[in-house]
């Protein structure tokens, strides 16, 4: 309770970003604070470790800036799912809906061992189309997904219950 108060209070509420009529989550004073920061990436390790994790995948962006720091104090290897284009070897793809259009993210085809245990990391689920494109693509590079940990649930889109469809009782944590 002490750690959700110390997050929530370096939260931002930013109206009208990045449209009108859509309030954004600022992660970046949280970032910014040495103790809260600490606190998050601590929180994620030791999610790590609750179900034994052999890697962690972080969602291009600002998944990247909580799963590498948490991969690392868990001992474990940090994996990329990255925007189309980006990664260098052969790719999985897979594409989904946004609000207007599609987006599409990659993962490296090479990634994991059939035995190695995924522990997903992104800051924000909001419709959680998103993480259920980076569990199609991590199950399809042969791991299993251990879970999916974020710091912020955007409880009114519904991105847990679509989820739930596809997480195969792996739990979705929201710190
Ligand atoms: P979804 O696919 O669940 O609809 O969107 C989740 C993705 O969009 C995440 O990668 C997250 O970074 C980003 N996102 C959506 N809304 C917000 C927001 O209010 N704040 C932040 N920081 N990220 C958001």
């Amino acid at each position: 309770a002490e750690l959700r108060a110390l997050l929530v209070s370096r939260i931002r509420d930013v109206p009208d970003y990045p449209m009108p009529g859509v309030t954004f989550k600022d992660i970046t004073p949280l970032l910014a604070d040495p103790v809260a920061f600490n606190a998050l990436v601590d929180a994620l390790a030791r999610l790590c470790t609750r179900h034994a994790a052999t890697k962690v995948v972080g969602l291009e962006a600002r998944g990247f800036i909580l799963a590498a720091p948490a991969a690392a104090r868990a001992h474990l290897g940090f994996v990329p799912v990255r925007k189309a284009g980006k990664l260098p070897g052969d790719t999985l793809g897979q594409s989904y809906q946004l609000e207007y259009g599609t987006a599409e993210i990659e993962i490296h085809a090479d990634a994991f061992s059939p035995d190695d245990r995924v522990l997903v990391i992104d800051d924000v689920l909001a419709t959680g189309g998103t993480a259920e494109a980076s569990l199609d693509l991590i199950r399809r590079a042969g791991a299993t997904v251990v879970g999916v940990a974020v710091l912020l649930e955007l409880g009114f889109l519904g991105g847990r219950e679509r989820l739930s469809a596809v997480l195969d009782g792996a739990p979705l944590e929201a710190l």
